[in-house]
């Protein structure tokens, strides 16, 4: 399988069934777990009646068998596959190497290592430090990432914790770390993966009997990357495990570097002594960028995509769309997309404000919504009153009320958890744990998904209206 022989109907094909399927799941964390497994699928090829989708590894095409298999079928069909048709699904050997697993349990010496190691999920080329913008919000979360480019497992940035809201580069500065390295020693066992995918791993090899491969691949590295940590959340038997593998690599001086969108502390549900441990090397947070940053961030991205865009639309995307800068590159993109099918279109305000329409409406919507508003909103439908909202009250029929206030609160608006907690009058963890008790619940109370649906019409919202 190489890239020239990939068809471009059955790629046009998969694309559609792709967004459909991604449409039709239900909570935005399912969502997000079918983009990145979906986007590890690296062709599909067809004649028509048989599809086979390539994935970058063996482990990706044993998840998607398990777990996607009828959703892919039933995308296909909407997508205009055949009624009868085949669906496979394979690892692409011709694909970069997955991590490369030692079959003997002894350590590897330098000479005997690979040169061209690739992690258990790609890094994205593009992630480097030159194509990331510094400014006020990031800077310290930069300086310590150079930290670690420049003194990798030197105690004081061992590990480096990065924490911040979605979309403000977090996965993007702890790639590049690991380009910048690799690029510096190609021999350097570098691993990037999400701490959902080192679950899944687990999880799987556990089943398996083979978790004596998994444990050493994890503990021979150089340097882990791992990515959205709070997912380990999910289970204290990874937790563990994931303790375990902190510790051979931190006592053999190997880096470690996290990502989550909270503070170490505020990690919900996360055993203490993985906290702490977390805390015991530099933890740096990445803010909102402000306006000048997202200009400059705007004004990289075009010289990287080698479009000519002019500065006036670059700045009204920078001053319409602030909630995180992936929403603002979705802007550009929407923008460019539109002078390339028009090169003579007049782009003045009233053409940008048509064309980002959505984005813009979202981005106001999301400003207008107060934290009182979905408090008031929440007591009037479960008919308690606002002390009660605000009360330290643990009976079930003010809490519901109460989390549900949280949750839209921490989802539907673009505040930050310190305001969102002071205006509850609680704690960081309180807010994160009313949030995740709600969204466990949604997934299995028809009813509470209706009164929520409710409470968001109320301000003119949908449930996919979620900002991540
Ligand atoms: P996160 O992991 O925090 O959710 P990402 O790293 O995925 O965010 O970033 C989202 C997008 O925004 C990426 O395409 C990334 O390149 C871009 N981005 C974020 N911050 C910057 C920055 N300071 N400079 C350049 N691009 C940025
Ligand atoms: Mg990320």
């Amino acid at each position: 399988m190489s890239t020239e022989t990939i068809d471009s109907a059955s790629m046009e094909l998969w694309e559609s069934a792709k967004s459909f399927l991604i449409m039709t799941l239900k909570t935005q964390e399912e969502k997000s777990q079918a983009e990145r497994y979906l986007g590890m699928i690296t062709s599909v090829e067809s004649d028509g009646k048989k599809f086979t989708i390539y994935t970058i590894n063996e482990f990706t095409a044993d998840f998607l068998k398990k777990d996607y298999a009828s959703k892919l079928r039933g995308s296909f069909m909407v997508a205009g596959a055949p009624e009868d048709f085949v669906l496979e699904i394979k690892c692409d050997h011709n694909a970069k190497p997955a991590m490369i697993v030692p079959s003997s349990p002894t350590p590897i010496s330098q000479s005997q290592r690979p040169t061209n190691f690739v992690s258990t999920l790609p890094l994205n080329e593009e992630y480097t430090f030159e194509t990331f913008v510094r400014g006020p919000s990031n800077s310290y979360a930069i300086s310590a990432a150079e930290g670690v480019v420049n003194n990798p497992a030197k105690t004081l940035y061992n590990p480096l914790f990065i924490h911040g809201g979605t979309g403000l580069g977090k996965t993007h500065l702890m790639q590049a770390i690991g380009n910048e390295l690799r690029r510096r020693n190609p021999s350097m066992m570098i691993c990037y993966l999400t701490s959902e995918t080192f679950l899944n791993e687990y999880v799987t090899t556990l089943q398996a009997g083979q978790i004596e491969s998994f444990r050493h691949k994890y503990r021979s590295l150089d340097l882990l990357l791992i990515d959205d940590i709070q997912f380990l959340a999910r289970g204290k038997d990874v937790q563990i495990e994931f303790f375990n593998t902190f510790n051979a690599l931190k006592d053999n001086h190997k880096q470690i570097v996290m990502t989550s969108d909270v503070a170490p502390k505020d990690l919900p549900i996360l055993e203490s002594r993985l906290i702490s441990r977390f805390e015991g090397g530099m933890v740096q947070e990445i803010e909102n960028p402000s306006y000048e940053t997202r200009l400059a961030i705007l004004k990289k991205k075009v010289e990287l995509l080698e479009v000519r865009v002019a500065d006036y639309v670059l700045e009204f995307i920078a001053d319409n769309i602030k909630s995180h800068v992936r929403a603002m590159e979705g802007a550009l993109t929407r923008v460019c997309h539109a002078i390339q099918a028009d090169p003579s279109l007049t782009l003045n305000n009233d053409a940008l404000s048509y064309i980002l329409k959505d984005y813009i409406e979202k981005e106001r919507s999301m400003r207008k919504l107060t934290i009182e508003e979905i408090q008031q909103a929440c007591a009037k439908k479960f008919g308690v009153s606002m002390d009660d909202i605000l009360s330290h009250e643990r009976v079930q029929s003010i809490v519901t009320p109460r989390q549900l206030a949280m949750y839209i609160s921490k989802k539907y608006t673009s505040k930050g958890m310190k305001e969102i907690a002071d205006s509850f009058g609680k704690t960081h963890p309180t807010i994160i744990s009313g949030v995740k008790t709600i969204t466990g619940r949604l997934t299995n109370e028809p009813e509470l998904k209706v009164d929520l649906e409710e409470i968001l019409s109320s301000f003119g919202y949908r449930l996919s209206d979620a900002m991540d």
